[in-house]
């Protein structure tokens, strides 16, 4: 039977955790910063059906782009609907997705998932998860946490990459790397947590293409300039709020060019 509106099965959303006005404004300075450098608002990349995104994102995990997308072209283009997908045999579905990283695993985990939502929706159609966008983000991200195999990073790409368009904040690990170095949050807390923390340091009025920005800017920071390894500090232009890069480059290091 298809759960009722607004009910989750469990909660794990949990309390905001409390920010300091000092890192608030740090937030903000460096999503001000890295907008002007990579140029915000920036597009989405997709526009998918919010069911549709949530295979897409289970996918792309350790993935690069180019090799989920085009594992996701091929599970359409092989089953067609998700019902398809959820009752073929679990070697063909491995058999499709098979550019992405760990498919033996993610062929199971996914059918895993479209099964579930069939339980709790009655219904695997494009329309199958529309509701979460009447739902505020927390309930929302609950809704889909509740799920085996759903964590945080997942809840906040489906709504926020999908044709929702919700305020949620995804945490990828260049994201995450660049938070760390930034002295966002401490080095000690783990891309999963984070997500609670880097969301509460954004004012609460932020619409979703602002949200959106602030994830995307960051992670093309870390793609870009914080590299995992060597990070071009010389030329970043939060350098001044690094305690990290400051470290590196010492306190009188110019900024390049
Ligand atoms: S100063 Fe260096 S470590 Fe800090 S954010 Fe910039 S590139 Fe990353």
């Amino acid at each position: 039977m298809a759960e009722t509106e607004g009910r989750v099965r469990r909660t794990r959303a949990a309390r905001a955790p409390v920010v300091s006005e000092a890192t608030r404004e740090k937030a903000l300075v460096v999503h001000a910063r890295l907008c002007a450098e990579y140029g915000c608002p920036i597009a989405y990349f997709h526009d998918l059906d919010p069911l549709s995104e949530l295979v897409s994102s289970l996918l792309s995990h350790r993935t690069r782009n180019a090799d989920s997308g085009r594992a996701f072209r091929q599970l359409r283009k092989r089953f067609g609907d998700w019902v398809a997908v959820r009752d073929a045999p679990t070697a063909d579905v491995e058999d499709a997705i098979a550019p992405v990283t760990w498919p033996e695993q993610k062929a199971p985990r996914i059918q895993a998932v479209l099964r579930d939502i069939t339980e709790r929706r009655g219904t695997l159609d494009a329309h199958a998860l529309d509701f979460l966008g009447e739902l505020p983000v927390p309930e929302a991200r609950a809704w889909l946490e509740a799920i085996p195999g759903v964590g945080p990073k997942t809840s906040a790409a489906v709504l926020s990459f999908s044709r929702l368009r919700m305020p949620a904040l995804p945490v990828d690990s260049h994201h995450h790397r660049v938070a760390v170095r930034l002295g966002l949050i401490p080095a000690s807390v783990d891309v999963g947590p984070a997500h609670a923390i880097l969301a509460a340091q954004l004012p609460p009025e932020w619409d979703a293409q602002t949200v959106y920005d602030n994830h995307e800017a960051l992670m093309l920071h870390g793609q870009q300039c914080c590299f995992w390894q060597n990070p071009a500090c010389g030329r970043c232009p939060v350098l001044d709020l690094c305690p990290y890069g400051q470290a590196r480059l010492g306190d009188a290091a110019p900024r390049e060019g």
